[in-house]
């Protein structure tokens, strides 16, 4: 549900928008919340989602297909996580799941898999980095049952990009007569229930960062003007350890939200590890700490 300023939780005037997922409201000026879950959906996601509701998480994400960097790697278990996601998310109160939707025929797979698990929380679907398409971004504008979240390209030139993309999606499928004149309707809603997320940009050659991708949280608050900003350290940082200082640097910055991979760790007794990007995912035992520099970040 997108608000209007006047119903806004701060009371006053808001410049940038406000967006409720979930029972949270998120944008400027109002706490940062966490989003977590594993980078994709595995068969153990039902106990992941069991141990974060222990620690009062409510927003998760979870991949159910994943764009590879190569053609062998896992791509994600499609619909068939999607349902071991759904049906958990259910069973454990949660409250918002993100899903990532690489094309347009995946909004019907999530609409079919949500109707069959009988999940009535919230399903935010997330364009990637790698597969931002036009078609895509103009179906998620035509449709109001999902929120969306906006991540941006690996080799966006800049903010201007984004806020391009955003178009895309706040105008929806749009008509052309025959002389080549946009006509506008207005007569079908179009989504704007709209979250952009800050996740890094693919290093130059020569970069001396120890990081996965280039650091550019002053795109938080650049981008915060426009819309609520969700702040991904994780694919920034690649490797565990480093997302803690990104997520540090990037708090500073004021995301609404800050959306962190989280998997079981080298101290589970199963051995379970991560079927994609396990070398940045934060184990679930240090969640406590991730909620520790939020509580101390919104005081
Ligand atoms: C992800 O969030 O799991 C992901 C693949 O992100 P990105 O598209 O930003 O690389
Ligand atoms: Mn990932």
């Amino acid at each position: 549900m997108m608000a209007s300023a006047s119903a806004s939780p701060l009371g006053g005037v808001q410049k940038a928008r406000l967006i409720q997922i979930g029972s949270e409201w998120l944008g400027l000026g109002l706490p940062c919340q966490p989003i977590l879950g594993p980078c994709t959906a595995d068969i153990h996601v039902g106990e992941l989602f069991r141990r974060l509701a222990d620690h009062g998480i409510t927003m998760t994400r979870a991949g159910w297909w994943k764009p590879r960097s190569g053609a062998d790697s896992f791509p994600g278990h499609g619909s068939t996580g999607g349902r071991w996601v759904l049906d958990a998310a259910r069973d454990y109160g949660m409250e918002v799941v993100s899903v990532e939707v690489m094309d347009t025929s995946h909004l019907d797979a999530v609409r079919r898999v949500r109707d069959d698990s009988g999940f009535d929380g919230t399903i935010v679907c997330w364009v990637g980095a790698r597969t931002k398409n036009q078609p895509l971004l103009r179906a998620l504008g035509d449709q109001t049952e999902f929120p969306v979240m906006l991540k941006h390209g690996l080799a966006d030139a800049g903010v201007e990009v984004v806020l391009n993309d955003l178009e895309f999606v706040t105008r929806g499928t749009q008509r052309w007569d025959d002389s080549g004149n946009l006509i506008l309707d207005d007569s079908t809603p179009k989504n704007d229930n709209i979250l952009l997320c800050v996740r890094g940009l693919e290093k130059p050659v020569h970069s001396d960062t120890p990081h996965r991708f280039d650091s550019n949280p002053d795109w938080i608050g650049k981008l915060q003007k426009h819309r609520p900003v969700v702040l991904d350290p994780s694919h920034i940082a690649g490797k565990t350890r480093f997302v803690w200082p990104v997520l540090e640097e990037g708090l500073a910055h004021r995301p609404s939200a800050v959306m962190i991979e989280v998997h079981f760790g080298p101290g589970d007794p199963k051995r379970r590890v991560a079927l994609c990007d396990a070398a940045q995912a934060v184990p679930i035992d240090e969640v406590p700490r991730i909620l520790e520099m939020l509580a101390q970040h919104n005081a």
